[in-house]
């Protein structure tokens, strides 16, 4: 492929000529998701030959009077030169990112990879080269912080939240020390028993500024600038504190999640800090887990079996969360430890529409049973979907149908509801989401 010199060479004189004739441009900023996970775990030679594969695949969909370029690592320009709607480069995006969600095939083993794209028209975003790759790359950055595998075309606006994440992290360093973060909770339910067996701990930030920021746009961005270490210890130990407070109030005794990030689990002893927080809290080890995405495990194999034993050893539960979102291979079952998995919820959204999801959820369960583990499913939203789902055999459920995340007064007086109710008060059949949503 062309390289970024050609590709800049190339949009100068497509400018040119678009000024000339009055004609539409736009260019394509392409991202692969997550390649880095690629490059880590199979080495940089398969890295190299995905690169190459999914390149050829995109060429043979391009239409003529394009160019597309390697810009650099796992990221491609795409230049559309005279189209007459620049409106119609929506479905091109969608048919760049469909081809590249059939899986590629490399060492005998199947992959699969999304993309995102950020997207610049000419002349309405800009007039010259360089205003436009800008523009195209906002436009790409905001595709990943809308959760990747989708395209975003460029707007003025999105330029204001991009320079506001930046003021971001120097806010983010005073989150702390001023109190702006909180802990809500959202009730793990046995759909089978009509009981609560545990919440999740689901970090938030109250910035007086900003307002209320969830927790997919700051984590990143403490993870990068390590503060997630400082964060991820308050959170263990408040969570912690939260669940002993409850138990010492006289509730019934119940697990507490607290998710773990990826760098906690490889640049921190975790270990010593769940050890720290527990001692300090005094909550018996067996009230609490933690929750590991499946992404997180794949960075390095060895580091994180050897984080899970340690884990185990002190008596905490760990969790696979987002089961569903990686490789999903079977061989973490024997690898390793854990003691439940959280299949993601996207296996839950079209669990009505397509079968195989339901097909999956089936034989996981089966899984899970035979080895003892347990299985809880996530985002489920509506009482059908329950069903459904219940009907595989899996009874523990987390979602916005029995509860949303709420904050400790909030939660702490339903736990209290639950408790003298004497159980869980199941949605009905034909209910939607939102039994309590005011988080
Ligand atoms: P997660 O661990 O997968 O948490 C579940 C997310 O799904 C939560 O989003 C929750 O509010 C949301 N959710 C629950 N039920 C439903 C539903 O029925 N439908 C839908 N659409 N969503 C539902 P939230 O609180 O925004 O957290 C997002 C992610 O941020 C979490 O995903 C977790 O990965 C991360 N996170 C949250 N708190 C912490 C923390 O304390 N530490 C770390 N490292 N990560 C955290
Ligand atoms: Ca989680
Ligand atoms: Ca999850």
């Amino acid at each position: 492929l062309p390289n970024r010199t050609f590709f800049q060479q190339a949009l100068d004189i497509a400018l040119e000529q678009a000024a000339e004739k009055r004609q539409y441009l736009a260019i394509f900023f392409i991202d692969i998701d997550r390649f880095k996970v690629v490059n880590d775990t199979l080495g940089h030679p398969v890295g190299d030959q995905l690169i190459k594969d999914l390149s050829d695949r995109l060429r043979q969909q391009l239409p003529s009077q394009t160019l597309l370029a390697r810009w650099g690592g796992d990221e491609f320009t795409l230049l559309l030169s005279n189209i007459p709607h620049p409106e119609n480069t929506q479905t091109l995006a969608e048919e760049l990112q469909s081809i590249l969600q059939s899986p590629f095939v490399l060492q005998g083993q199947e992959f699969h990879i999304t993309s995102s794209i950020g997207i610049a028209l000419y002349p309405q975003d800009g007039g010259e080269a360089l205003t436009l790759l800008k523009h195209a790359d906002i436009a790409l950055y905001r595709a990943k912080d809308s959760g990747r595998n989708c395209y975003r075309f460029y707007s003025p606006h999105l330029d204001r939240p991009t320079s506001e994440l930046l003021r971001l992290e120097t806010h983010l360093h005073y989150a702390l020390p001023r109190q702006e973060l909180f802990l809500c909770y959202q009730p793990l339910v046995d759909v089978h028993r009509g009981q609560i067996c545990g919440v999740e701990a689901l970090i938030r930030w109250n910035h007086p500024e900003f307002g209320l920021i969830p927790p997919d746009q700051f984590i990143s961005l403490a993870e990068e600038t390590s503060l997630i270490n400082r964060i991820g210890a308050w959170v263990m130990t408040t969570a912690c504190a939260q669940n002993k407070a409850w138990q010492a109030q006289g509730l019934p005794p119940m697990q507490i999640s607290v998710n773990l990030s990826a760098r906690q689990i490889y640049k921190q002893p975790v270990a010593a800090l769940v050890h720290q927080a527990l001692t300090t809290t005094g909550l018996d080890p067996q009230w609490l887990e933690l929750e590991i995405t499946e992404s997180s495990l794949m960075q390095d194999f060895v580091m994180a079996e050897h984080c899970l034993k340690e884990l185990r050893q002190l008596g905490v539960r760990v969790a696979m969360d987002d089961f569903g979102t990686g490789y999903s291979s079977l061989s973490y079952f024997r690898k390793f430890s854990f003691d439940t998995i959280k299949i993601d919820q996207s296996f839950v959204r079209d669990v009505e529409q397509d079968p195989v999801n339901l097909a999956i959820v089936h034989s996981l369960v089966d899984l899970v049973q035979k080895t003892d583990r347990h299985l809880v499913i996530e985002g489920v939203e509506t009482a059908s979907q329950m069903r459904l789902l219940q009907d595989t055999g899996c009874n523990i459920m987390q979602g916005y149908l029995f509860c949303e995340p709420l904050r400790t007064e909030v939660i702490t007086e339903k736990l209290w509801e639950w408790h003298r109710l004497g159980r869980f008060p199941l949605p009905a059949l034909n209910d939607r989401a939102g039994v309590f949503r005011n988080a």
